[in-house]
């Protein structure tokens, strides 16, 4: 990346990758002026060890044809699962090494800021990158929040929150819907859905 240049991370599991993901990722990227966002998908997941996840490289097969439409998105295999839990404040420690000259921004929906005190090592976490905070229907960023209400001014001066058309769509919820054989058209990009259907993947009931 070029000098100054402005990386952005969105992690999550992405299982699977959403119209909900991509809608966050390009609104953010377009109102912060940012070069690239790179989607990171989790390895094993430290907050959901009692799920079943389903196999990385699914996850980062349906991310592949989620983006490829879009040059400014990318995607990283940093958090390949290597037998570890994959930790935030390792992955945006190893992109600051690999892009000394970008400011890295952390992307992630108003839900996931909510459970940041659960996050190792989160008041290091919050020096290290620019939060960027989106908007997701049924939560709210309030700084009274007993989690929130931790979290330094300077962190509240720095943090953006950035507004999307609201996406009320949850891997989860399309996870339930294949396995009860409902429609999961128009809620993710159509290849991620024939991919779905073509590796039976949700099928045999629910995962999580
Ligand atoms: P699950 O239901 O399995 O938790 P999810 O839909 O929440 O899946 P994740 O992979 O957990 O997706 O989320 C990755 C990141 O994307 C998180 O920061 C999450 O807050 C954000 N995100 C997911 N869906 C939306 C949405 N509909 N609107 C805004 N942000 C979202
Ligand atoms: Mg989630």
């Amino acid at each position: 990346m070029d000098a100054g240049a402005k990386l952005a991370v969105i992690g999550g599991t992405f299982d699977p990758i959403h119209y909900g993901h991509l809608i966050a990722a390009e609104h953010a990227r377009v109102q912060l002026g940012i070069d690239k966002v790179l989607f990171i998908p989790t390895g094993r997941p430290p907050h959901k060890t009692s799920q079943a996840v389903t196999a990385w490289e699914h996850r980062l097969r349906m991310l592949q044809l989620a983006t490829s439409d879009n040059p400014a998105f990318g995607i990283s295999s940093l958090e390949e699962p290597k037998g570890e839990f994959s930790y935030s404040i390792d992955t945006i420690r190893r992109l600051r090494s690999l892009n000394p000259a970008s400011l890295i921004y952390f992307l992630m929906g108003a839900d996931a800021l909510l459970t940041i005190d659960t996050w190792k090592d989160y008041q290091q976490l919050i020096t290290l990158c620019c939060f960027v905070v989106v908007t997701r229907p049924n939560y709210v960023i309030d700084r009274s929040h007993p989690v929130l209400n931790t979290l330094p001014d300077e962190w509240w001066q720095e943090m953006r929150q950035v507004e999307i058309p609201a996406m009320d769509i949850s891997s989860t919820d399309i996870r339930s819907r294949v396995a009860a054989g409902k429609t999961i058209k128009y809620l993710l990009p159509r290849q991620v859905e024939e991919y779905i259907y073509d590796h039976d993947l949700y099928r045999g009931g629910m995962k999580s």
